[in-house]
């Protein structure tokens, strides 16, 4: 495939936008070469610049969960715009989105909406700190919870990606209060807590991991986590802004049964529009601002078009009694057809999956976590990459990063996708 145009507008982006992008994982430094530019979307597949098709398994990072430009999604916004496009006052549609919301997702009274997942996090550990007293958090080695400066310690993804675990201009005096433990490693969380006793306010987690590749927690890992918290008066914070609206319509808290004490959303939640939001029972949400006293705000939060884009996206999930089956079937299918292609051809690999999330590892143990999904071979991981660009397939460009499994996709379109695999893993 030819890239003219796209390396062209590349070089004139990098001129007055740091890096040529808006965010790092953009710029394709994973894995060399120059990004596409996306001229439009349409369901399952993007059209570049240059006049390329390519089958789309990145979907914004998640948001279209049912493709791209999706009907229904993009008549609300336009009907919405029509109106007016922001206020700074209350409208009637925030209720509407906010009362969808707490009924899709179990465990939450309240929901307030921000702008972007990291936002929402960034507001629930300030939440979860007012409401218990205490300054210090966990995160786990691999997660990325939003780029806010307590979470820049091995931040999985495009952190990791960059070979930058801890940002400079974080200061010593933020880090100390984040306390770094092992995924799927519930002795070490254990450790940290009896190691910090009364200090630590929450732990928040990916449930399913998304950002250093696809890792599923190990069988009562949260289970674990949930009754270190009841032990020890910390809130658990389920950042489910990947996982949210896609593994279930409640969530991971939904799959796996566990309730978390804040949940953070984004991605999906805005239907491809700037939303973040976070929720929880009344009697946390109601230290926020104007109840209580835990500041929290936001000029374009709860903005109508992002209402409207997020009404719709979860209008159609909420009504589609099938949807979260579908995706996990046309997930399986993919993995099946990956596996088996890859093995035909002798390449070491491991793929993850839940839902319609998946990752692809080039490595011989199984990935549970960061230092695991460390070791896989990134060589092989930028040629298939490159090669699958090459076929048409657009996957992340990084090791780290989760493929997501869109509604739109075809049984064709993937068996278009394993085609190419088989093509690329032959060469590999
Ligand atoms: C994407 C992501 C974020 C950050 O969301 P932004 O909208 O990019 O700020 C936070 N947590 C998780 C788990 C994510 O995948």
């Amino acid at each position: 495939m030819i890239y003219k145009r796209s390396s062209a507008l590349f070089a004139e982006a990098e001129k007055v936008i740091p890096g040529g992008v808006n965010s790092p994982v953009r710029a394709f430094k994973g894995v060399g070469g120059t990004p596409i530019f996306v001229k439009e979307a349409k369901g399952a597949y993007l059209f570049d610049e240059d006049g390329n098709k390519l089958i789309d398994y990145i979907n914004s990072w998640g948001p279209m969960i049912l493709g791209h430009a999706h009907e229904p999604v993009v008549n609300a916004v336009i009907e919405k715009a029509k109106k007016g496009t922001s206020f700074g006052a209350p409208t009637e549609i925030e209720t509407q989105i906010a009362e969808l919301a707490v009924s899709m997702v179990p465990n939450v009274d309240k929901i307030r909406f921000v702008n972007s997942g990291t936002e929402a996090c960034m507001s629930a550990v300030r939440l979860a700190r007012g409401v218990t007293g205490k300054d210090k958090i966990i995160k786990f080695a691999g997660c990325y919870h939003g780029h806010s400066d307590s979470f820049l310690i091995q931040a999985g993804s495009g952190a990791s990606t960059f070979g930058t675990p801890n940002s400079p201009g974080v200061t010593p005096g933020t880090a100390k209060d984040t306390l770094l433990a092992r995924y799927n490693d519930i002795d070490n969380v254990k450790q940290l807590i009896e190691a910090n006793p009364n200090e630590v306010a929450c732990i928040i987690i990916e449930p399913v991991a998304g950002n250093m590749g696809c890792v599923p927690p190990k069988e009562g890992f949260l289970q674990g986590l949930r009754s270190l918290c009841d032990t020890h008066n910390i809130l658990l914070i389920f950042d489910e802004v990947m996982t949210g609206f896609r593994l279930a319509k409640g969530g991971a808290q939904e799959l796996f049964g566990i309730k978390a004490d804040i949940v953070c959303f984004g991605k999906v939640i805005g239907g491809g529009l700037p939303v973040g939001a976070f929720a929880a029972r009344n009697e946390i949400m109601n230290h926020l601002a104007p109840l209580g006293p835990v500041y929290q705000a936001g000029t374009l939060s709860g903005n109508p078009l992002a209402m409207a884009a997020g009404l719709a996206m979860l209008s159609e999930l909420n009504n589609d009694a099938k949807i979260f089956e579908r995706l996990a079937n046309k997930t399986e299918y993919l993995h099946k057809g990956i596996a088996n292609v890859l093995n035909k051809n002798k390449i070491t690999h491991t793929i993850n999956r839940v839902g319609s999330m998946i990752s692809v590892h080039f490595a011989k143990e199984q990935v549970v976590d960061f230092d695991t999904s460390a070791k896989g071979n990134n060589d092989t991981f930028k040629s298939f990459f490159h090669g699958m660009l090459n076929e048409g397939v657009y996957i992340a460009p990084s090791a780290f990063e989760t493929w997501f499994i869109a509604d739109a996709l075809t049984y064709e379109d993937l068996d278009f996708t394993i085609n190419a695999a088989n093509k690329v893993a032959k060469r590999l």
